[in-house]
C-alpha cells in the first residue's frame, strides 16, 4: 500500500529515544533524559509577550506562504548584523521550523540520480530527506582527530558528475565540531570549481565556545555565496523549538521554489510564532549570552565526567549542546554496538542517549547537555557505575 518513497525512509531515532524516556518517566522511572535536542531554558518572556500581543492584535488568519514582510526584513538584517551577507526580502523564505525549510530545499532542489553529499557523523534528517527527494546521499566520514570537520581532499574525491550539492553543519549535531574560516575557504573552492550547491544548517550558530567565532560559508564570496542557500532558526538559539519557525537566504530562484513547495503544502508558518520570532530577532539579545554561559558550564562538566569514565573518550565541543563520546572501548559480550549500549544504559543506569548509529557513527553515542547540572552528575555517576558492570 505504501509509497516506495515512504518505505525508503527511517523514523527519527532521536524522537523515538525522547519518547522511550518520557514513557519511562511517566511509569514512574527516575530517568535522566540526554536524549533530547532542545534547550531545557523556557522561551523568553518579551518573546512570549510578542506571541500573545499577536493573538490579541488580532494576526490569527493565513499570512504570505513564505512569511510575513516585517519577519523577512527581520531575518535580512540579521544575516547582515551577524554574517555580513546581504540580501533583499526576496532572498529570504520563513518556513515551519529549520527541519521543513530544509525539506522545502530537497524538493526544491533533488531529483532522482543526484548526489548529495552529506559529511559523518550527521544530522538524522539529511540522508532521508535526501532519500525523500529520491536522490542519493553520499556520506563521506569525518574523524575525531579532526575535530569532526570534512577533509578538502576527502570532499574532492566524492565528487562525481552527479554531484548536486553538499550539505553542511556548523557549528553541528551530533559532534559540536565547528568549522573554522580556513576549512570553509578550501570547501567554498572546491563547491565552485565544480558548480555544488551548499546547503549550510547554522541553526546552532549562537553556541559557541572558547572564543570561537562562526562564519557562514557564504559570506566568503559572491562566487559561494551565489551557490549557499543559509538555513537557519529560532528554535535553538532562543529556546523556541515548539513555535516552528526556521528560515532561509539564498539565490532568489531557490527561495521562489520553496516558497511555492510551502504555498502547496503547508501554507504559511504560524502566524502567531512569526511574529514572536520578529520580537526573537530585533529584541534585547542578551538572553543569548546567559544561555551560552549555561551551556557551556555544563558542557565542561559532562565532558571531564565522560572522560573519568574508563573506556570512554570525549572530545571537548566548540559548538552546540552535543557530547559525542566515543564508546567503542565497551563494546563486548552482549554489547556490540552503539544501539545495545544505549538500551543498556536506559535499562540499567536510566539514562537516556543516542545511539551514535544513528548519525552515522556505531563507535560514539550522543549525549545532549541541555540538561540540568544536578543530571549531568547523577548521569555521570549512574553511567559509571553500569559501565563497571560491563
Ligand atoms: C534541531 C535541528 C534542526 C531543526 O530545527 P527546527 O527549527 O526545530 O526545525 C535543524 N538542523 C539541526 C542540525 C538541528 O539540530
Amino acid at each position: 500500500m505504501l509509497s516506495k518513497r515512504a518505505m525508503s525512509i527511517n523514523p527519527s531515532p532521536t524522537l523515538i529515544v525522547d519518547a522511550k524516556a518520557k514513557a519511562m518517566k511517566a511509569e514512574g522511572h527516575d530517568v535522566v533524559n540526554f536524549g533530547v535536542g532542545e534547550p531545557d531554558f523556557d522561551t523568553p518572556d518579551n518573546i512570549k509577550e510578542a506571541g500573545i500581543k499577536a493573538i490579541r492584535d488580532g494576526h490569527t488568519k493565513y499570512t504570505p506562504a513564505g512569511g510575513i514582510l516585517p519577519l523577512k526584513q527581520a531575518v535580512v538584517d540579521k544575516f547582515k548584523k551577524d554574517n555580513d551577507l546581504e540580501y533583499s526580502t526576496g532572498e529570504i523564505v520563513i518556513s515551519c521550523g529549520a527541519k521543513h525549510t530544509l525539506y522545502g530545499l530537497a524538493v526544491a532542489l533533488f531529483d532522482p540520480g543526484d548526489e548529495v553529499i552529506i559529511p559523518a557523523p550527521y544530522w538524522v534528517s539529511y540522508p532521508e530527506q535526501v532519500r525523500l527527494a529520491g536522490a542519493t546521499p553520499v556520506i563521506i566520514e569525518t574523524s575525531q582527530e579532526s575535530g569532526f570537520v570534512l577533509d578538502p581532499e576527502a570532499l574532492k574525491a566524492a565528487v562525481t558528475s552527479k554531484t548536486k550539492a553538499l550539505i553542511l553543519n556548523s557549528p553541528s549535531n551530533p559532534t559540536g565540531g565547528v568549522y573554522d574560516r580556513e576549512a570553509l575557504q578550501r570547501i567554498a573552492e572546491i563547491a565552485v570549481a565544480n558548480n555544488i550547491i551548499v546547503i549550510s544548517d547554522e541553526v546552532y550558530e549562537t553556541l559557541i565556545y572558547d572564543g570561537m567565532e562562526h562564519v557562514s560559508i557564504a559570506s566568503l564570496g559572491p562566487e559561494i555565496k551565489a551557490l549557499t542557500v543559509v538555513v537557519n532558526a529560532v528554535s535553538k538559539s532562543y529556546a523556541m523549538t515548539g513555535w516552528r519557525i526556521g528560515y532561509a537566504g539564498g539565490p532568489a530562484d531557490v527561495i521562489k521554489a520553496v516558497t511555492k513547495i510551502q504555498g502547496q503544502s503547508t501554507s504559511n508558518p504560524c502566524s502567531i510564532a512569526q511574529h514572536a520570532a520578529i520580537e526573537a530577532l530585533t529584541g534585547p539579545q542578551d538572553v543569548l549570552g546567559i544561555m551560552l554561559k549555561e551551556f557551556d558550564k555544563r558542557r565542561v562538566r559532562l565532558v571531564e565526567g565522560l572522560n573519568a569514565i574508563e573506556g570512554v573518550s570525549c572530545q571537548m565541543p566548540r559548538g552546540a549542546f552535543y557530547a559525542f563520546p566515543n564508546v567503542k572501548a565497551l563494546y563486548r559480550g552482549e554489547i556490540k554496538g552503539s544501539e545495545d549500549l544505549s538500551m543498556f544504559l536506559l535499562e540499567e543506569a536510566k539514562v537516556a542517549l543516542v545511539h551514535g548509529a544513528a548519525f552515522g557513527s556505531d563507535d560514539h553515542v550522543r549525549l545532549s547537555y541541555a540538561t540540568s547540572m544536578e543530571d549531568i552528575d547523577k548521569a555521570i555517576a549512574r553511567i559509571g557505575e553500569a559501565v563497571g558492570r560491563l
